[in-house]
C-alpha cells in the first residue's frame, strides 16, 4: 500500500477550484494528489490524522544562493558592496568541490526542513567542472525538487565583466545529470546579465540557454548596479522571454515593469536581502500594477534566515510600508490595505511553483500534481486559537511548527524531524568545512570581519 490520506485538516490548496476547508481530507497516491475535500470516505490508505493541523502546499524559494550556507550569518552588517569585496573577493574563489556539496546538501536540507519543497538553486559559483558536479550531487543528494540554476564562476562575477563562462561545462552539466526535464531536479540557466556583463558575454551565454533549452533566471535591478536599466536593454537585445525570471527588480523603471509582463516573464523578490543591503524597495506593487504576481526568494543565508516565514512577513510589511507611509505624508485613510495575507501564500507557493517553470507539478494542493505538501501542527501557543488559518500561517507560523513535509509523495519530515537525517554528524562536517575555508581566508570568524567594499561597474563614490 503506497497510499497516505491526511483526515480532518485545515486545507489551504491554493487551487482556486479546491479552496479552502475548514475540515477536509488529502488523499496521496504514490507520488501524486489523488483527492481533496469533505469527508472523502473510507480508503485503504495510511491515516494521519490531521485534526487541528493545517495543510498546504510546499513552499517554493525561486532564487538562493545555496552554497553560501558555509558563510551563514558573516554577512549581518554588510552591504551589497561588501558583499561583493567579502563573497566574490575573498570567499566564493577558495570554495573546494567539497564545499559546494557541503553548502548544497545542508542547504537544501535547511530548505527542506523549512517546508521549501521546491529550491530554484541559483548556483554562482561554478569554479570548476568538479565544483558544478559536486553542487548538483548536493542538490540532488538531499531530496528537494531543485532546479539547478547553473551560473558563472566566481571571478567572473565583477561588474563589468568580459570573462567568457564554461558554456562546454554547462552543456556537459545538461547532458550528463538532466538529459529529461521530468525529473526531481531540472536546470536552468543563470546568466550574469547586463549589470554585472558585457553585451558580447550576455547574447553568448543567453544563446547557449536557447540551444540547451533551458529556462533563464537572471539579477536585474538590484541597487546601484541595477540602475542601468537592464530589462529594457534586454529587450532591445531580443532576450525578454516567456520563460525569463528577472530577480528583485527594485530598481526597474515602471516601463520595464510592461516589459516583463508583455513578454511573460515572472519576478522573484528577495525582500529582506533588499532592504539591509540597499538594492531598493521590494518591486510587488509595481510588479502587480504590470499584472505580474511575483514570487518570493530567500537569496544569501550568509545575511538572512533560510525560512519562507520571515520572508513573507517582511515583504508583506516592506509593501505595505511603503503605501502607508505615503498615505500618512498625505493625511489619507488608506481603506482596503494592500496585499492580503492569501496574496502572500499565492505568492510563497503557485507563483513560486510558476515562476520556477514547475506550475504543473507542484504549487497547489490539486489532484495530478506531485504530493509536496506540508502539515503545519497548531498545538504551540503561538498558533492558537485559528480565527484565520490563512493568517495564522502568514504571521504566527514558524519553522518549528512545521510537522511534517512531502516531497513528490514521500515523507521528508515528520514528527517534526527531517527523516533518516543525522544533524550531529552534519553540523561536524560542516565545521570542518567551515574551518578551513576561514583558514584559507585569514578573516576572523567572530562577527568582526568587514570586507572593503567593491563599487567596480557603477559610479559610486566610495
Ligand atoms: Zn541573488
Amino acid at each position: 500500500m503506497n497510499r497516505t490520506i491526511i483526515r480532518n485538516a485545515i486545507v489551504l490548496s491554493m487551487d482556486k477550484d479546491i479552496g479552502e476547508h475548514l475540515d477536509a481530507d488529502v488523499l496521496i497516491d504514490g507520488t501524486k494528489i489523488a483527492a481533496v475535500g469533505p469527508n472523502l470516505g473510507p480508503v485503504d490508505a495510511h491515516e494521519i490524522d490531521g485534526k487541528g493541523s493545517i495543510v498546504l502546499p510546499g513552499f517554493v524559494d525561486t532564487h538562493r544562493h545555496t552554497w553560501q550556507c558555509l558563510l551563514r550569518n558573516a554577512a549581518a552588517d554588510w552591504s551589497l558592496a561588501q558583499y561583493f569585496g567579502g563573497v566574490r573577493g575573498v570567499m566564493g574563489g577558495l570554495y573546494t568541490p567539497d564545499d559546494m556539496y557541503v553548502g548544497n546538501y545542508i542547504g537544501a536540507l535547511e530548505a527542506l526542513d523549512a517546508g521549501i519543497t521546491t529550491l530554484v538553486d541559483w548556483s554562482h559559483n561554478n569554479n570548476s567542472p568538479d565544483h558544478s558536479d559536486m553542487a548538483v550531487k548536493g542538490l540532488m543528494d538531499s531530496g528537494i525538487r531543485g532546479v539547478f540554476a547553473y551560473g558563472n564562476a566566481n571571478k567572473e562575477w565583477f561588474p563589468i565583466s568580459d570573462l567568457p563562462m564554461d558554456l562546454e561545462d554547462v552543456a556537459r552539466v545538461r547532458k550528463r545529470y538532466f538529459s529529461s526535464d521530468d525529473g526531481l531536479c531540472t536546470m536552468a540557466l543563470a546568466p550574469r546579465g547586463i549589470q554585472f556583463a558585457t553585451v558580447e558575454q550576455t547574447l553568448r551565454e543567453q544563446e547557449c540557454a536557447r540551444e540547451l533549452n533551458l529556462p533563464i533566471t537572471v539579477h536585474a535591478g538590484d541597487g546601484l548596479w541595477g540602475l542601468n536599466r537592464p530589462v529594457e536593454q534586454m529587450y532591445r537585445l531580443g532576450l525578454c522571454g516567456p520563460r525569463t525570471t528577472y530577480v528583485h527588480c527594485s530598481a526597474l523603471d515602471d516601463d520595464e515593469f510592461q516589459l516583463i509582463a508583455d513578454t511573460g516573464g515572472t519576478v522573484s523578490i528577495a525582500a529582506e536581502v533588499e532592504l539591509n543591503m540597499g538594492h531598493g524597495n521590494p518591486a510587488t506593487l509595481s510588479s502587480l500594477k504590470h499584472g505580474i504576481r511575483p514570487s518570493i526568494s530567500i537569496d544569501i543565508c550568509t545575511s538572512v534566515g533560510g525560512d519562507m516565514f520571515t520572508q513573507i512577513r517582511i515583504l508583506m510589511a516592506a509593501t505595505r510600508g511603503v503605501v502607508n507611509a505615503e498615505a500618512l505624508k498625505a493625511r489619507k485613510l488608506l481603506d482596503p490595505l494592500p496585499l492580503t495575507a492569501r496574496d502572500m501564500l499565492d505568492f510563497a507557493t503557485l507563483q513560486g511553483a510558476r515562476t520556477a517553470n514547475l506550475d504543473h507539478k507542484t504549487g497547489s494542493l490539486t489532484p495530478g500534481k506531485d504530493a509536496d505538501l506540508l502539515i503545519i501542527n497548531t498545538d504551540s501557543l503561538n498558533m492558537f486559537p485559528i480565527n484565520n488559518p490563512v493568517g495564522v500561517v502568514i504571521e504566527d507560523a514558524h519553522v518549528g511548527n512545521i510537522d511534517s513535509v512531502f516531497v513528490r509523495g514521500r515523507a521528508v519530515k515528520r514528527h517534526g524531524k527531517l527523516v533518516d537525517v543525522d544533524v550531529k554528524a552534519l553540523r561536524r562536517r560542516m565545521e570542518t568545512a567551515v574551518d578551513g575555508l576561514f583558514d584559507r581566508a585569514g578573516v576572523p570568524r567572530d562577527g568582526n570581519w568587514l570586507p572593503k567594499p567593491y563599487t567596480g561597474g557603477t559610479d559610486a563614490e566610495s
